[in-house]
């Protein structure tokens, strides 16, 4: 029997979490309190070490599919006067793409399976059930809307 986890919260984290156990051959159920993953109109900025994450977890790809890497940044000052800059490179990169990419792709590529004892397996829960995630907040999680 496969061993299960229940992760509370369908952010980055816990749909990161969810993917990362999966990929263990964990069974995964990810509880979400809202009927929405994420924010979709907002970008997020995906740095380095983010990047090796989505890579890693085989979900980069999608997640930056489209998205032109920033080429260069700059500090600056409260006058607007720039102290540091610099040049992305192959070994630094940034992304910023949409959160609501991050969050589908990771949520899609979650191998869902039916709760068990019921029939049937891959993608087959209901909306409520499919809803999952971690979060840092200690509360127990809430019944999945
Ligand atoms: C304005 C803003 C801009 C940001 N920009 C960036 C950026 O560009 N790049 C970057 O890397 N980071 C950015 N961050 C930080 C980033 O959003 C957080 O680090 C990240 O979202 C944390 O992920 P998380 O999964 O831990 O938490 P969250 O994203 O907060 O997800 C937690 C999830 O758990 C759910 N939840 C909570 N409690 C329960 C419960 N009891 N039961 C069921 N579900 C529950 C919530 O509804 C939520 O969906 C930004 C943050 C803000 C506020």
């Amino acid at each position: 029997m496969k061993p299960a986890v229940e992760i509370a919260g369908a952010g980055i984290a816990g749909l990161t979490a969810g993917l990362a156990f999966a990929q263990k051959g964990w069974q995964v159920r990810v509880h979400e309190q809202n009927s929405e993953l994420g924010n979709p109109g907002e970008g997020i900025h995906l740095w380095e070490n983010g990047l090796r994450v989505l890579d890693a977890l085989g979900a980069l790809a999608p997640v930056i599919s489209g998205v032109i890497p920033a080429s260069r940044h700059e500090r600056r000052d409260p006058d607007g006067k720039t102290f540091s800059s610099g040049h992305f490179g192959r070994d630094f990169r940034l992304y910023v793409p949409s959160q609501a990419s991050l969050s589908t792709t990771l949520y899609d590529a979650l191998p869902w399976s039916r709760p068990a004892g019921r029939s049937s397996s891959t993608r087959g829960w209901s909306q409520q059930n499919r809803k999952v995630g971690c979060t840092s907040r200690t509360e127990a999680p809430r019944a999945p809307i």
